[in-house]
């Protein structure tokens, strides 16, 4: 598993500025933005603004504020893409077995459509 987090992954490049994104939602606590090459006709990537590799690493190291500043964005990205209704898969690699390409967590956000399959065979 990674474990030092890498200053410049190109989500920790997108909010220094440094790159730009398609932005969606920002907060306090959260940039999202569309994800570079769409899965589905809604696919979003959630981060938080804190340098955390992956879900374990935000979910044992951030804060309860910036934890639940992340989920209640979630939410509120959730409503204004229209999805609630309908429906929406969430996704957050990790690491090699997960296919994690990006060291700084992110959630997947693919709606618009059937996504299909939990996992491929
Ligand atoms: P992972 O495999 O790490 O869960 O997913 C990384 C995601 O980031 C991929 O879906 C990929 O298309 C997306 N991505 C990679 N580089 C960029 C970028 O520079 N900008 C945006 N918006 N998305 C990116």
């Amino acid at each position: 598993m990674m474990n030092a987090y890498d200053d410049n992954n190109i989500f920790a490049k997108i909010l220094k500025g440094e790159i730009p994104c398609d932005k969606v939602y920002e907060d306090e606590y959260v940039l999202a933005f569309k994800d570079i090459a769409p899965q589905a006709p809604v696919h979003i990537l959630v981060i938080p603004k804190g340098k955390y590799i992956s879900i374990t690493d935000f979910g044992a190291n951030a804060s309860p504020e910036a934890i639940k500043g992340f989920f209640e964005a979630v939410d509120k990205i959730a409503g204004e893409q229209n999805l609630k209704n309908e429906g929406f898969r969430s996704i957050a690699n990790t690491g090699l077995n997960g296919g994690q390409e990006v060291p700084h967590f992110h959630l997947h956000i693919l709606g618009g459509k059937k996504i299909g399959p939990m996992v491929s065979k």
